[in-house]
């Protein structure tokens, strides 16, 4: 029996695990690992300084989860490491995340780096993320879980190379247009600081949802504004190869 186990980064009682985990039953034995609470934008954060409680929960409609109180790389790291008898999965499928994760989203995006962490052990990974920051229903996620279906499908059969993920995203529509091979865009933020006390000794960073560079075809942000679901193969790699011969001419002497 196919093997998948399910992650995400908005924690275990989110909308979006519940709606993928269950789509997920289609294809294969599911187990959840997550963290109990919400660690959105927490990027690829490994808990060393700190302990790690793990509980026994369930998602909505009563299927046993693993809660993690740690990062979503933890909770597939933890499961590797041994919690998890059954390791490793056939595949690591992390979301589907309340919001998009494109462009440069992907360094933040516990989504994302979930997905790194099983690529890291050798396990292929997959993040699904709805572009709706709206999404507080499991029915929001129709469509994302519908789509997801059809990659984890395709993808179960084929190979991924070494350090490799993929990243979906899933516009906010009733029906996706298709799905577009695509490569990672431009994000625009809007990010504000925000004094919270008069002294200006505390802040919060906040601000607007994130724009993208729409008109740049063939990336992520061009596809899901445009009413497509975007897929795109992720490289631990993060070398700026058409850097390299640049930088061998700077002449650095040390
Ligand atoms: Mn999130």
């Amino acid at each position: 029996m196919t093997k998948i186990l399910v992650t995400n980064d908005d924690g275990v009682h989110a909308p979006g695990i519940f709606a993928l985990a269950q789509a997920m039953r289609q294809l294969g034995d599911v187990t959840v690992f997550a963290p109990a609470t919400n660690q959105s934008a927490s990027g690829h954060k490994k808990t060393l300084f700190a302990e790690i409680p793990v509980a026994q929960t369930t998602l909505r409609d009563g299927y046993p989860a693993t809660a993690i109180t740690g990062s979503p790389a933890d909770s597939v790291s933890m499961a590797a490491l041994g919690i998890w008898q059954d390791w490793p999965p056939d595949i690591v499928v992390s979301g589907i995340n309340r919001g998009g994760n494109m462009g440069q989203d992907i360094t933040y995006s516990g989504t994302v780096t979930a997905a790194l962490e099983a690529a890291l052990t050798g396990v292929k990974a997959i993040a699904f993320s709805l572009d709706n920051m709206e999404a507080n229903d499991p029915a929001d996620y129709a469509e994302a879980a519908r789509v997801a279906v059809e990659v984890v499908k395709v993808a179960l059969a084929r190979p991924l190379p070494p350090l490799t993920i993929l990243n979906v995203n899933i516009p906010k529509i009733d029906r996706v247009k298709g799905l577009r091979l695509a490569r990672q865009g431009v994000r625009i933020y809007f990010d504000e600081l925000v004094p919270v006390n008069d002294d200006k000794s505390v802040y919060r960073i906040t601000g607007p949802a994130p724009s993208g560079v729409y008109d740049t075809v063939g990336t992520d942000v061009w596809a899901v504004h445009r009413g497509y679901a975007s897929i795109t193969p992720i490289h631990l790699d993060m070398t700026a190869h058409q850097f390299m011969a640049e930088l061998s001419v700077w002449d650095i002497e040390v």
